[in-house]
């Protein structure tokens, strides 16, 4: 380890009453459903396993209910009896061997929970869950704590070394701190004092139940982004609660799930919420751990050097590289996989019902059965595009051992990654890039640029087999006027190559088609040099001071409007945002809303011309006016190389865009490569 790292204060530890952690970066907990596939336990054991060797000091397990009422879905984790201690023991052991600590999070889900019935301090319904909860009663509530102690003692039993009790998140306990979810008249509801009551009881009874040195962590909301909850002066109230009654840390989340204003998606600018810990860090005595949007070691060095926080709860950047943070401590943060926010398989999986995977890692959660072990015979190996299927396949080929070359035809590598790049708040694409052109320097990919690899490139290298990555071109419809000189592709417009002007029609709403309407509808990064922080919580409505509840501002979301005048169009008459992702489409489309962009569906395209797009809707012809008309109509493969190699009569791979062009994403291209680069 070279100790001469850059991430001083990342690297240094911590010393608690009765523990020391070996450095300031806790993985946080994640939901990631590896417990309902085969062999569940032993995937989980494998997970946290490879993050302890990857230098992290503690891990926290993803949320266990303490009892049946307070599972997130049927047969999701618990733990509640004697019977379990054996799997837990296996994943305890396995990380306490690895060198990290590991603490259980205690998570009743309370009207969160996706069951038949569910249970809530007063029965108002969540927006995100369709069940209207039943209230608990005095005895259940008695009950519901000393639940919370014996999953506590059971997880002391079972090797943990300490708990993390979620109180965030709009999850049960933060349903009692909240008059937004508590009208109760008894004890545990109406004033402060008794929305706290349930924390603190559970704190105490915790503490009082476990070891000295059993660490007691208490997840507790420090912004709390929905109406009618807690104002800044509250949860400094409940931070302070939260220390007398015995935590020894307190980590901190970001929002309600039911808020309306994201938290984690890729638009958020990384390191937007930490002045909420700060607030908490400056009140209390014991260490608050700071989240949300943390993706680096540069980002969490100025977290920790700005005092802003004393540790820093890092979750998906796990999913990403499990080396985050040895990479950190070893000087090579060059190489760390960085997670790009993008939720599509973490989150969205998990809303899916599906186990979490990466899309910059797609080994993440299958530890157990994919090995990136050296191939038995070093081949010869072409790479025929260097878009990110063709990175992904050729730097990970060259790591095995093989002799790889990647060719590409334009004078950049990348593909379809630089057009996202240029999307407001899709920058973190830039770290996907960096990544896989330090992979291919490391692993000594021989890169031709500008070239076109055909029969003769590929006949003249001698190579054992070919792997086509060689992408997609856009879709160029047939509608009369198409090659009017108004109508622009999307890689025109994003790659600078055309500029658009101020009345827009966009034919298509896919991905491609939502991420053009906010390229040209939001104001640029950094236009007038606006801190995007800053912008980012004014454009949502987020007060710093936390004077309202929620901190909200009292005067709403204030999103620019767009400077040009943009229309969305599809023919289908599905919902307009459908094809989005389930955790980010929502912001995406509140947020094009607020910009003032038109969405028109249920119609067909009938010609262009020097006006604009005419369509025919309810029977009757329209005209959109545009001086600019943006075609984002899907991709078709982009594979005339194949029937050329085809006569070499040697094994070829095709992977991404160049296999299917219909739903290619990042996730599948980078996934095909993946699997085809394990084995080949
Ligand atoms: P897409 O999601 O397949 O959308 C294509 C759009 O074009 C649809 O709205 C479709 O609507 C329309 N269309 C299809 N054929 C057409 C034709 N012949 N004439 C006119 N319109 C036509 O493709 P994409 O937007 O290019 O996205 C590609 C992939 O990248 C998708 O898998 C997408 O999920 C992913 N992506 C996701 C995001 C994100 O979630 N933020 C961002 C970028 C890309 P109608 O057929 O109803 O007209
Ligand atoms: Fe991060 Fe996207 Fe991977 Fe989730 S899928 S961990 S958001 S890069």
């Amino acid at each position: 380890m070279n100790h001469n790292t850059p991430f001083p204060n990342l690297a240094a530890p911590l010393q608690l009453k009765h523990n020391e952690l070996k450095n300031r970066v806790i993985m946080g907990s994640m939901h990631t459903r590896l417990e309902t596939l085969p062999n569940g336990n032993a995937r989980l054991a494998k997970f946290y396993t490879e993050r302890a060797r990857g230098g992290v000091g503690l891990i926290i397990t993803g949320g266990h209910s303490p009892n049946e009422q307070g599972l997130l879905e049927p047969d999701g984790p618990i733990l509640n009896n004697k019977e379990q201690l054996k799997e837990h023991r296996e994943i305890t052991s396995a990380v306490h061997e690895a060198g990290a600590k590991i603490c259980l999070q205690i998570l009743h889900g309370g009207r969160y929970a996706r069951l038949p019935e569910n249970v809530a301090p007063s029965p108002i319904r969540s927006p995100i869950n369709p069940v209207t909860p039943r209230e608990l009663t005095v005895e259940e509530v008695d009950q519901t704590i000393s639940d919370f102690v014996n999953c506590a003692r059971l997880a002391e039993e079972a090797g943990y070394d300490g708990v993390e009790i979620m109180g965030s998140e709009g999850y049960l306990i933060n349903q009692f701190t909240a008059a937004r979810t508590n009208r109760r008249d008894d004890k545990w509801g109406g004033s402060l004092e008794n929305r706290h009551r349930l924390p603190n009881e559970i704190i105490r009874a915790v503490r009082k139940e476990t070891s000295p040195k059993f660490i007691v962590m208490y997840r507790i909301s420090s912004l709390e982004l929905v109406d009618n909850s807690a104002t800044g002066e509250e949860i400094i109230s409940l931070a302070k609660d939260v220390e007398h009654a015995g935590a020894d840390i307190i980590s901190t989340g970001v929002g309600w799930h039911e808020a309306r204003i994201p938290t984690i998606a890729y638009m958020v600018p990384r390191g937007a919420w930490t002045f909420a810990p700060r607030r908490i860090k400056d009140a209390v005595s014991i260490p608050v751990v700071a989240s949300n949007r943390l993706n680096t070691p540069a980002t969490v060095e100025k977290i920790l050097s700005d005092g802003d926080g004393d540790l820093v709860y890092l979750a998906r950047p796990f999913l990403a590289d499990p080396e985050f943070v040895n990479k950190a401590l070893d000087n090579r943060a060059d190489d760390i996989n960085v997670c790009i926010g993008c939720n599509q398989a973490c989150l969205d999986f998990i809303f899916r019902a599906k186990a979490a995977t990466c899309l910059v890692n797609p080994r993440a959660g299958s530890e157990l059965e994919i090995e990136i072990t050296k191939a038995e015979h070093k081949k010869r190996i072409a790479v025929i595009g260097g878009g990110a299927a063709g990175m992904a396949a050729a730097s990970l080929a060259a790591e095995r051992g093989h002799d790889v070359t990647l060719y590409e035809t334009s004078d950049r590598l990348g593909g379809q990654i630089l057009l996202a790049r240029e999307v407001p708040g899709k920058e973190e694409f830039n770290e996907m890039l960096r990544y896989y052109m330090r992979q291919l320097d490391t692993h000594n990919v021989n890169i031709q640029m500008n070239t076109r690899a055909d029969l003769k490139t590929i006949e003249t290298g001698k190579f054992d087999e070919i792997i086509i990555a060689s992408g997609v071109h856009p879709r160029h419809p047939d509608i009369e006027g198409i090659d009017h000189p108004s109508v622009a592709t999307y890689p025109d417009i994003l790659s600078g190559r055309k500029r658009a002007g101020d009345k827009i029609a966009i034919i298509g709403m896919g991905g491609i088609g939502f991420d053009m309407a906010e390229f040209l509808a939001a104001p640029a990064i950094n236009e007038n040099g606006a801190d995007p922080i800053e912008r980012f919580l004014n454009e949502w409505g987020v007060d710093r001071g936390l004077s309202a509840p929620g901190g909200l501002s009292p005067d709403g979301p204030k999103h620019t409007p767009s400077a040009r005048d943009i229309t969305l169009l599809q023919r289908s008459a599905t919902k307009p945002g459908r094809s989005l992702g389930v955790t980010t489409g929502w912001a995406l489309m509140a947020s094009l809303k607020m910009r003032g962009v038109k969405f028109a569906n249920d119609l067909t395209y009938d010609h262009i011309d020097d006006d604009g797009l005419h369509i025919n809707r309810d029977g009757k012809l329209e005209l959109i006016p545009a001086d600019t008309i943006i075609v984002c109509a899907g991709q078709e493969s982009e594979r005339s190389i194949i029937n050329e190699l085809k006569s070499l009569r040697l094994p070829i791979h095709i992977i991404g865009g160049a296999k299917e062009a219909g739903e290619l994403d990042a996730l599948r291209a980078i996934s095909e490569a993946f699997h085809l680069a394990a084995k080949i």
